[in-house]
């Protein structure tokens, strides 16, 4: 394990951005935001981005490929910038772990080879947890926000960085960083990690439980009569799950420019009233259904097709950004019976 001074954290940043570019978490008016890093850009102390790490593999919107039309010749354009490397700093440990619920979707075959391109060239450097916020429930599904993954794990000890090298990735960008960092006996992180497990086990949220949900809980849950109060008041405006690093919806387009068409791909939502809208109809009818179907798919569809696996990661954002203040939580409640009375 190796540390750095944290008043030396500029000359990190700037080393590392010297052969790869740098992302990292900086306050913006609307909250911390990953950005590019510059000289004197300084870190956010936020726990979390308002959006997620996910837009670095899965963008919001992407060109996809053009194609010039000429009678009846169709020519495809290429529109791919082969990806350089990049490295993102700070990406806190229920994010991390939303990479690998994206992973079995998108490098599922067939391998979306646009995902799978930014994925190879990223690397992670992730940021253990200090202070956890009451919004959080990482813990319910299995993650140790003390103790993220990671290819070089990250933590904060007062004065230091502190960075350990997990994958083959990760050693190759710390060994580079060597004559500007040095060893540590690792001592101080297990101390930090004490405290902040200490003080996860007393978050509001530490006791919920997602044992009644999981594979295979389809009949269970699909004609539940709580659905109806839970959706009543839902928008459909989509915000839930454009914060959710783990919603992975999208819509392809096809633009004409006047000059050739641009095939665009854009997230989409299952809150939407025209979500998977064709010509056939809707399959959602109503806001119940669409609902139903964002929740069932987080708590029951996703387990049953990925060994039990969730596809929530806890990290609260949907609890903080949804104007009616409805949430995955308060659907667990409801519908997890004594669990989490
Ligand atoms: S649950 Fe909330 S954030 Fe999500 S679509 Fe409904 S109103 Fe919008
Ligand atoms: S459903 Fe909510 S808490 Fe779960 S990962 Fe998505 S935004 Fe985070």
């Amino acid at each position: 394990m190796r540390k750095i001074s944290i008043d030396k954290l500029n000359s990190l940043f700037s080393a590392i951005a010297e052969n790869e570019t740098l992302y990292l978490p900086v306050d913006t008016k609307a909250g911390a935001k990953f950005e590019k890093w510059h000289d004197g850009a300084v870190l956010s102390d936020a726990l979390n981005t308002v959006r997620s790490a996910k837009d670095f593999f899965f963008p919001q919107t992407e060109n996809l490929m053009d194609f010039k039309v000429d009678g009846k010749n169709i020519e495809i354009i290429d529109t791919r910038e082969e990806c350089e490397d990049f490295v993102i700093f700070g990406v806190r440990a229920c994010d991390v772990k939303s990479f690998e619920i994206l992973d079995r979707v998108f490098l599922a075959e067939p391998v979306d080879s646009y995902y799978k391109n930014r994925r190879e060239h990223g690397v992670i450097m992730s940021l253990a947890c200090t202070k956890p916020h009451e919004t959080c429930f990482c813990g319910t599904f299995g993650i140790d926000a003390s103790s993220p993954e990671g290819d070089i794990v990250c933590h904060m000890t007062g004065d230091a960085l502190c960075m350990d090298a997990k994958t083959e990735k990760g050693k190759a960008l710390l060994s580079r960083l060597d004559s500007l960092t040095e060893e540590t006996d690792g001592k101080a992180v297990e101390e930090q990690k004490k405290v902040t497990k200490e003080r996860l086990a007393k978050l509001p949220l530490a006791s919920l439980s997602a044992d009644s949900f999981g594979a295979g809980k389809t009949e269970k849950f699909f004609g539940a009569p709580e659905w109806k109060e839970l959706s009543q008041a839902c928008l459909g405006c989509g915000t839930c799950t454009f914060v959710c690093p783990t919603c992975q919806c999208y819509d392809i387009k096809d633009f004409n420019t006047g000059h050739g068409v641009k095939r665009f791909r854009c997230w989409d939502s299952c809150m939407y009233s025209d979500f998977t809208k064709m010509s056939a109809g809707q399959p959602r009818l109503t806001q119940l259904e669409r609902f139903r179907q964002r929740f069932m798919h987080k708590l029951v569809y996703y387990p049953t097709n990925n060994g039990g696996l969730f596809s929530c990661v806890g990290c609260g954002r949907c609890l903080s950004k949804c104007p009616i203040q409805m949430n995955i939580v308060k659907v667990m409640k409801k519908l997890g019976g004594k669990e989490n009375d």
